[in-house]
């Protein structure tokens, strides 16, 4: 019998590659023009055509290349977004878009992929188009560059397509020097270890738990944190509900300086 440590390591190669065929799907739907977008809750809350033949895409090769994963799935269960960001997706915010495979093993997050389908879109003709992150605990995270934001500086990346009074209030007491306002939550993650925004600010429910485990794994695996705005930890086992009720805090540095300035009222009104 394979040890885990074997399966982990398949996992991921498989994940790796999994995540990059899912972005050629999300690019290739764009390309036919037809995104058949369908509203799920609200009018904020998109699925399209991506959506659905990329979640398709991903759980097949998974469930082909892995047939026993149930059997483990007691201790390892796979979160799976097979497009994050799909508001800004149908609006042609392009690299807001991630695809994200997510791993946890009893209950924490350990491994995660995102691949990002259409960076470097606006980089001109010879540029590749997209690009693969993963990271594993305890390894490290591979496939971009880490980077920080100037020292001293407050940059906050927030929601875009889902904002509210709660979100604004929290930002607001963090005294940012700027706030970005972009899609998606893996692409938040992103600008978090590129040096482009300082810390991840979502007072809100909306977010989740496949939106959080792959991002969370990259943003630990290279020194970062990410919480609820309570400041606990994010729980990944099956049987976890799959709302992250109570938002989320992230940051690559300076976790304690924004954790402190959540205020009260907005803790007051998110149960975890
Ligand atoms: P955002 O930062 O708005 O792009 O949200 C990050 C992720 O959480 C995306 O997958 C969103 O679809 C999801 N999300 C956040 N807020 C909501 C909401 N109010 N309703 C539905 N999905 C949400
Ligand atoms: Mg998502
Ligand atoms: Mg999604």
């Amino acid at each position: 019998m394979a040890s885990s440590h074997t399966v982990l390591m398949r996992l991921v190669a498989s994940a790796y590659s999994i995540a990059q065929k899912a972005g050629t799907i999300v690019r290739r739907v764009i390309a036919e023009g037809d995104l058949g977008i369908v509203q799920k809750t609200c009018a904020t809350d998109l699925q399209t055509k991506a959506d659905r033949l990329a979640q398709m895409s991903i759980c097949s090769s998974l469930a082909r290349k892995f047939p026993k994963l149930t059997i483990i799935g007691e201790e390892l269960v796979v979160w799976v977004d097979p497009l994050d960001g799909t508001k800004e997706y149908t609006e042609g915010l392009l690299d807001n878009v991630t695809v994200l495979i997510g791993i946890a093993y009893e209950g924490k997050a350990i491994a995660g992929v995102i691949n990002q389908p259409y960076y470097n879109y606006q980089a001109g003709p010879d540029a590749v188009l997209g690009r693969t992150i993963w990271g594993v605990l305890g390894l490290g995270a591979f496939g971009f560059q880490l980077k920080e934001v100037p020292a001293g500086k407050h940059i906050i990346t927030t929601t875009r397509s889902h904002n509210s009074k709660l979100v604004t209030d929290c930002v607001t007491a963090m005294n940012p020097d700027d706030v970005l306002r972009v899609g998606g939550a893996g692409n938040k993650i992103i600008q978090l270890i590129e040096g482009k925004a300082s810390a991840y600010v979502f007072a809100s429910p909306g977010c989740k738990k496949w939106d959080t485990c792959a991002p969370e794994v990259i943003l630990h695996a290279v020194g970062g944190k990410l919480t609820d705005i309570h400041g606990n930890a994010l729980q990944y086992n099956k049987e976890v509900k799959h709302m992250n009720s109570a938002g989320v805090l992230a940051t690559l540095r300076n976790y304690d300086y924004y954790a402190s300035r959540v205020p009260e009222s907005v803790k007051n009104a998110l149960v975890p």
